[in-house]
């Protein structure tokens, strides 16, 4: 388990941020509200049971399974219709809007655990708990900021329509309960309370724990490259969500719990969709990863051996802040010629993006070695935290180009399997080829990531604009 004590995050360009009132004023406003439910005269067991219902609704199919598992990770396909229907949900949790949500958490795993993270614990409990709402994010406060976090999504007019009108549905929910009770029985205030504004706080409490209490307490299956952690209560009350340290090692799988203890009913809801034909393509954790759990890979020697069967050499360190979280979608070509063509040109990009990443280090390794850290002098950590800054991106674009050229070689793979006769030689040697360059497309981008953290190790690193 993590010791705190170790490690100590300032709160990241503190003198810059502001208050906001607003924030302060509706989220202690529901606190206190909700104290109405100790007057037993607020009771009711309908509007208890629909607080259960809602929790459920806001939480599990709202947050858990559509703002993270899908709008933040894709880590599982379904109908448009579908996706708004449960943004929806996810607006009834009352936690900013889906774009700026899918930002922040795209930004907590690209920093986890580092100064820019929005909420980690190595400030203090309380800060990643709810004090860093009441803050502006720097780089994530305006819509023209953190939009260049989820492009995806800006993209869609609809999500751009509950991004900026979350509060509003947000209320005129909580006004249609009220209307609901009263039209059942002269019930509105109880529901209002129970519905609403109890489950509200709970419901704002569990998600604010995976944030705290899955970055401190709990085991780690996984050496990862931040302290994130998997945590039991934490997954009752958050649907999974618990199982963070599964997450932060591999945040495309649907699946967070991986053990047969580690219950993940996020994951099963998302089977069910799957199996009544209203999820696809839902992923699973990937095998590379899973071959570098602690409970299989007990032996040292043997996790030392798969490291370097993997290249990834540093000390058995999963690298998991510069992985891209956005899927990468490429046109279809038409044959495995052009297949093979558009994987050579990502390929190529791919090593020009770490070539660039690998000179930024050695400048940086530079810098390093003339002292500038312990000297604090401000010019010279400048020029390394911009250096640092520009390195991480190329790492990304090179990550990013090559997880595009292994595409376009799975689509000349798919010709190949379906080519006849004459045509198969050619398109099976485009697929062979195209294979073969995303790999090392894939190798020269590992490497560069790690020689890049290797070399702006203990530089605090501004946010970096997602290039993706
Ligand atoms: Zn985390
Ligand atoms: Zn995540």
């Amino acid at each position: 388990m993590f010791n705190p004590a170790n490690k100590r995050l300032a709160v990241h360009r503190k003198s810059e941020r502001k208050v906001m009132w607003w924030t302060v004023l509706v989220i202690g406003g529901i606190h206190l509200a909700a104290l109405l439910a100790l007057d037993p005269a607020y009771f009711s067991r309908s509007g208890l049971l629909l607080g259960v219902i809602l929790y459920f609704v806001a939480g599990m199919l709202g947050i858990t399974m559509c703002f993270h598992r899908l709008l933040t990770h894709r880590s599982f396909q379904t109908y448009k219709w579908m996706e708004y229907f449960l943004t929806y949900c996810g607006v009834l949790a009352l936690q900013s809007g889906p774009m700026q949500w899918v930002a922040q958490h795209r930004i907590h795993h690209k920093e986890a655990d580092d100064e820019p993270d929005p909420h980690s614990p190595l400030v203090t409990f309380i800060w990643a708990h709810m004090g860093w709402l009441f803050l502006t994010t720097p780089d994530c406060h305006t819509y023209e900021e953190y939009r260049r976090f989820a492009k995806d999504l800006d993209r869609d007019p609809v999500q751009r329509f509950f991004d900026h009108n979350f509060f509003l549905i947000w209320v005129s929910f909580a006004a249609v309960v009220y209307l609901a009770g009263e039209l059942y029985g002269g019930l509105g205030a109880s529901w209002l309370v129970w519905g609403v504004l109890v489950r509200q706080v709970a419901l704002w409490h569990a998600t604010w724990f995976v944030n705290s209490a899955t970055h401190l307490w709990g085991y780690r299956n996984y050496k990862t490259d931040e302290e994130s952690t998997n945590n039991w209560w934490v997954a009752l009350l958050a649907f999974g969500e618990g199982w963070h340290n599964n997450h932060h090692a591999d945040q495309r799988s649907a699946a967070h719990g991986q053990r047969w203890f580690e219950v993940d009913i996020t994951y099963y809801l998302i089977r069910l969709f799957g199996a009544a034909g209203l999820a696809w393509s839902i992923n699973e954790p990937s095998k590379r990863v899973v071959a570098r759990r602690k409970d299989i890979m007990v032996d040292e020697e043997a996790l030392r051996a798969a490291d370097e069967r993997h290249d990834v050499p540093v000390a058995g360190v999963l690298r998991t802040q510069t992985d891209p979280t956005i899927p990468v979608v490429v046109p279809q070509m038409p044959s495995a010629a052009e297949a093979y063509e558009a994987a050579l040109k990502a390929a190529g990009e791919a090593k020009e993006a770490a070539a660039r990443a690998l000179h930024y280090a050695a400048e940086a390794l530079k810098h390093k070695q003339q002292g500038a850290i312990e000297a604090a002098d401000q010019a010279a950590k400048e020029l390394l935290e911009r250096a640092k800054d520009l390195g991480m991106a190329a790492v990304e674009q090179a990550k990013y180009a090559a997880a595009q050229a292994a595409e376009f070689s799975t689509q000349a793979s798919a010709f190949a399997t379906d080519a006849k006769e004459r045509a198969a030689e050619s398109a099976r040697q485009f697929a062979e080829k195209s294979r073969n360059l995303a790999q090392e497309a894939f190798e020269t981008a590992s490497r560069a990531a790690d020689e890049v953290g290797e070399a702006f190790q203990g530089i605090g690193r501004p946010i970096i604009t997602s290039s993706i």
